[in-house]
């Protein structure tokens, strides 16, 4: 039975928080675990679990917290805060990521690292739930700094992770450059060249292709298969959705591909504080949008209003007389004050985002009948390809493009057609369903072990 180190709480927001982006800057009105250990005592009790797995669920297995010194640029030293929790391995080694965050919290982390478990699960794949962060803001310090702070975490958890053990990724305000200085120094400590102890690489150092595309494509192998089950053709189909970052233009680009028409987009604006939505009836393109975007996501106003876009109020993409709504922006967007405004036509909602959708929205959502593919199945392409850098990585071999994308399709389709068996067969909101397959294969992976 693996050991379980639970360590004290730590204070949970930093003196930083007007460095924030306004996004970020949310308050914390609810708690992030309490919310994942609810959802999991639900599906623990559908599922008849006895009371040691769900013991043994409901917490993560190991959390380590530890400080990280750095010496400042201005000579000083800094105390940063690091940590690692790691839900779940008995499916394989833990998989998450490490997060920059000036409000992080050892809760936030817990479940994320739940939710991990619950994603790789979803997908079957090989591996555990595991995350990691820092408080910190890196809008604050400098590139030295970073690269001490990363050198820093991995020295007080080198022997508790590694390919074999626990594989972190970018995540929040974390990205390559990172992710190769945390790597350079485990391969420092145990002195050799472990590739597969990180993913998200750049693609020139053991990164895999087709990473950047895995998770906007991967929620449209799964829309495409909705498509299908309902019997509806995708070219007779338009959709609307929230965000034009990374998962939403890939979305876009492989829904447009397979015929659908994206009538609106909704992004942040970062000289308004506030978002829009731009509408264009007969159908954005994509190309010219991106080439009047930022690099946080965000498109020009005026140059959108000049090329015919009507500009609506941010939350205008969700009432746009669609089939499809794709939401890939930020967390809690459908909520019980707009769920009320999806149109009729909506028959599906697509979840790119994580936890885009509320408990109230939710229940009416389960109401009117929308097929809802839940945030952890839609958006697993990421971490699906993830699995793949690492596998490549270890075997020190790399597959072209299609082959990565072909075998995504694979894998992200027979997890849509598992969970959607799941649901029409138990009559189950599609939400309950991936979550009952993922914790009832953790559950069993952890009898088998003999753990309970
Ligand atoms: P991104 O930073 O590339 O893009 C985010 C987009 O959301 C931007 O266009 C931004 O303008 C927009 N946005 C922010 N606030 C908004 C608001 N209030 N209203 C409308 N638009 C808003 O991020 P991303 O990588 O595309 O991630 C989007 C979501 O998908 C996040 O929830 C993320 O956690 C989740 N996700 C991403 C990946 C991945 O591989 N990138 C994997 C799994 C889940």
């Amino acid at each position: 039975m693996p050991e379980t180190v639970v360590a004290d709480p730590i204070l949970a927001v930093t003196d930083r928080a007007e460095a924030v982006p306004s996004q970020l800057r949310k308050p914390k009105a609810f708690n992030s675990f309490q919310i994942a250990q609810a959802q999991f005592d639900k599906v623990a009790e559908y599922l008849g679990l006895d009371t040691a797995t769900r013991d043994l669920l409901r917490y993560p297995l190991r959390e380590y917290q530890f400080a990280i010194p750095v010496r400042m640029d201005d000579g000083n030293v800094k105390i940063f805060r690091g940590f690692r929790v790691q839900h779940n391995d008995a499916r394989g080694p833990g998989k998450g990521g490490i997060r920059f965050h000036p409000q992080e919290t050892i809760d936030t982390v817990r479940a994320l690292a739940m939710w991990m478990t619950w994603k790789c699960a979803v997908v079957d794949i090989p591996l555990g739930g595991a995350k990691g962060g820092v408080i910190c803001d890196p809008h604050n310090l400098s590139a030295r700094e970073q690269e001490q702070i990363c050198r820093g975490w991995v020295r007080q958890i080198a022997k508790n992770v590694g390919p074999l053990s626990d594989v972190p990724a970018p995540d929040v305000m974390t990205n390559a450059q990172h992710m190769l200085w945390i790597l350079d120094e485990f391969e420092h400590i145990h002195g050799g060249r472990y590739p597969g102890f990180i993913t998200g690489k750049p693609v020139d150092l053991g990164g895999s292709l087709g990473r950047t595309e895995a998770t906007g494509y991967g929620v449209v192998f799964t829309l495409r298969e909705a498509l299908k089950e309902l019997g509806i053709r995708p070219e007779n189909t338009t959709a609307s959705v929230q965000g034009f970052g990374n998962v939403a233009e890939y979305a876009i680009e492989l829904y447009t591909r397979l015929g659908g028409r994206v009538i609106a987009v909704s992004c942040w604006d970062q000289a308004d504080q506030c978002s829009y939505t731009y509408r264009k009836r007969d159908g954005i393109d994509l190309q010219k949008l991106q080439s009047i975007t930022d690099r946080f996501g965000g498109i020009s106003k005026s140059k959108a209003v000049e090329m015919g876009y009507e500009l609506l109020p941010g939350e205008a993409w969700i009432e746009q007389n669609v089939e499809i709504l794709i939401p890939a922006a930020i967390e809690n967007q459908i909520s019980g004050e707009n769920v009320g405004k999806i149109a009729p036509s909506v028959r599906i909602i697509a979840e790119g985002a994580n936890g885009p959708t509320t408990p109230e929205a939710d229940a009416q959502i389960e109401q009117r009948g929308i097929l809802l593919i839940p945030d952890f199945l839609a958006n697993a392409g990421g971490v699906t390809c993830s699995y793949f850098e690492q596998v490549q990585s270890n075997m020190n071999y790399f597959w072209e493009k299609d082959e990565v994308l072909g075998k995504l399709d694979v894998k992200m389709t027979s997890a849509y057609v598992a969970v959607s068996e799941v649901a029409r067969r138990e009559k189950l909101y599609m939400r309950d369903a991936a979550y009952a397959i993922a914790i009832g294969r953790v559950a069993r992976a952890c009898h088998e072990r003999g753990w309970v």
